[in-house]
């Protein structure tokens, strides 16, 4: 074949583009006379009514605060409030925690209700590296706080904060059970502002 043919069949002419084009354009304005029927358009109020739109964090930190499962970890007087948190009255269970674990490995939350004594710290410490992530833990009262009263005691330890992260402190001797449920309200507050992601990764 001719370089010269082989130019007619690939090389058109401006006027030939300009037809093709404009057929083109008029097959598809025949086509395009009647809006293309949404095939959704059953769903809208089905959407409306069944689906929430939100974000994993949202949903994972609302799951995670809903269902907060204590450790038993009481160790003095204020343990006895604690214990009266989650009795009828006051009714923990209102918050999905009415589970005080006796094992670590099925508890995400400490609350450390009492005076701990160095005797002790050991304990605390194991039963808390037991715990599995995520995990948070709750100093109750001045002595868990700071030793309270027997601050500069040889014997006991001057806050849970020196042996294990603190989340929550609730200040009192002893905090009443209303002063504890405001402490976990709190903690409730600071999970829904966690990152699922950046923990993730
Ligand atoms: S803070 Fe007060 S009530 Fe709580 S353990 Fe210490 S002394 Fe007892």
């Amino acid at each position: 074949m001719e370089v010269d043919d082989i130019a007619k069949q690939y090389v058109y002419s401006d006027t030939e583009l300009d037809s093709a084009e404009g057929e083109a354009i008029e097959s598809l304005k025949a086509q395009s006379q009647q809006p293309i029927p949404d095939s959704d358009k059953w769903l809208s109020e089905e959407l409306r009514k069944n689906i929430l739109v939100t974000s994993v964090d949202v949903v994972v930190n609302w799951a995670r605060r809903s269902s907060l499962w204590p450790v038993n970890f009481g160790l003095a007087c204020c343990a006895f409030e604690m214990i009266a948190t989650a009795a009828s009255r006051f009714d923990i269970a209102r918050f999905g925690m009415e589970i005080f674990r006796a094992s670590p490995r099925q508890a995400d939350l400490m609350i450390v209700a009492g005076t701990v004594t160095w005797k002790m710290a050991p304990q605390l410490k194991r039963i808390y590296d037991q715990m599995p992530e995520p995990k948070w833990v709750l100093a109750m009262g001045a002595c868990a706080i700071s030793g309270g009263i027997f601050t500069g005691s040889y014997s006991v330890v001057p806050g849970v904060s020196c042996i294990v992260p603190v989340d929550v402190y609730v200040p009192g001797c002893p905090p009443r059970p209303e002063a504890l449920l405001y402490g976990i309200r709190m903690l409730h507050n600071k999970i829904a502002k966690n990152s699922f992601i950046t923990e993730s990764t």
